[in-house]
């Protein structure tokens, strides 16, 4: 049996959660899915990352309407990701805000990522049918935005590299509160195919340096306390650093991209094996730390097409993994 492409055959549904981390901050998370954070104001609400489909979006508006009745005035992307954007006009935000470099990549590759993303994951993007095309953002910056929702003060951080070029952080200062994106994950395997190995890790150095009590993370549960959020951030780290220096340790020793594969796999498989979309992430992560070692600078983009030929070319690479 053939290996199923990417996460086709994943289609067991996840239980959501939805806590409350610190005075204003709150974490819709999902099993490894997509999360989703809240952040209520004096007067108004921001949703960071927003679900896949406005459809999808909906569970999140009814969360966050049994705590509180002020409007979602915020959506922030913490990065162009279609599984994070494109549930965005469900929330009818005054303003959409990403990074300058977020909405570039989202002007260059919005358009592949939507269909590359929509056949990698089906079942995250139920109702497809209801996205009405990109989400645009409306306010962008670099390096750093403050917000003030009355006395609250909320700071979008742009701190480096890692996941993608224009990864945010939203970051609570007064409550030491931080919603990571994709730049932490726990418990899931962070997804490197459009990632800059190279930086990641000290990225992840400044969030350590924020000293975070509590962090939402891309995909996995809230991380409360210090340690714990150090714990996530650290293991995220070690995976990033295990991979690239699996896949660099190959490219020096002149192998293709199918022998550094597997061997990349059987490296990483089992200290990291269970995080969830394990299987699914390997072959673009792989794929691109070998670019990355080769000297490509930039992630190339992934489209529909590409996707399919990069998963049969590694098919069959992993003895016993079919
Ligand atoms: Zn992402």
């Amino acid at each position: 049996m053939p290996k199923a492409f990417a996460s086709q055959a994943d289609l067991a549904e996840k239980a959501i959660s939805f806590e409350r981390l610190s005075e204003h901050a709150y974490a819709y998370t999902t099993e490894g899915d997509p999360n989703t954070g809240i952040v209520v104001g004096d007067d108004a609400v921001m949703v960071i990352d927003t679900q896949a489909t406005p459809v999808m979006a909906q569970e999140v508006i009814r969360r966050v309407a049994s705590v509180t009745t002020k409007p979602i005035a915020y959506v922030v992307l913490t990065h162009y990701h279609a599984v994070r954007v494109l549930g965005a006009s469900a929330y009818k935000p005054q303003q959409v805000i990403s990074s300058q470099d977020t909405h570039d990549l989202i002007v260059e590759r919005g358009e592949a990522d939507m269909k590359s993303e929509i056949e990698r994951f089906p079942r995250l993007f139920r109702a497809a049918e209801s996205i009405p095309g990109l989400t645009w953002p409306t306010l962008t910056f670099r390096g750093e935005m403050r917000l003030h929702l009355g006395s609250l003060e909320i700071r979008l951080l742009q701190l480096g590299r890692g996941h993608t070029k224009g990864d945010t952080v939203v970051w609570l200062p007064q409550e030491k509160t931080l919603f990571s994106g994709d730049l932490v994950e726990f418990g899931a395997t962070p997804y490197c195919g459009d990632a800059y190995f190279t930086d990641w890790p000290a990225t992840l150095d400044a969030l350590t340096s924020l000293e975070p009590e509590n962090v939402v993370p891309g995909r996995g549960a809230a991380l409360r306390g210090g340690d714990a959020a150090q714990a996530g951030i650290a293991g995220t780290r070690s995976f990033v650093r295990d991979l690239f220096a699996a896949v660099q340790e190959g490219v020096a020793a002149g192998k293709i991209l199918r022998d550094v594969y597997a061997a990349a796999y059987e490296r990483l498989a089992p200290t990291y094996g269970k995080w969830v979309i394990f299987e699914h992430c390997m072959p673009f992560n792989v794929s691109r730390a070998y670019d990355e070692a080769a000297g490509y600078r930039d992630p190339r983009v992934w489209t529909a097409q590409r996707d399919r030929e990069l998963w049969q070319s590694l098919e069959g690479s992993i003895a016993g993994a079919s």
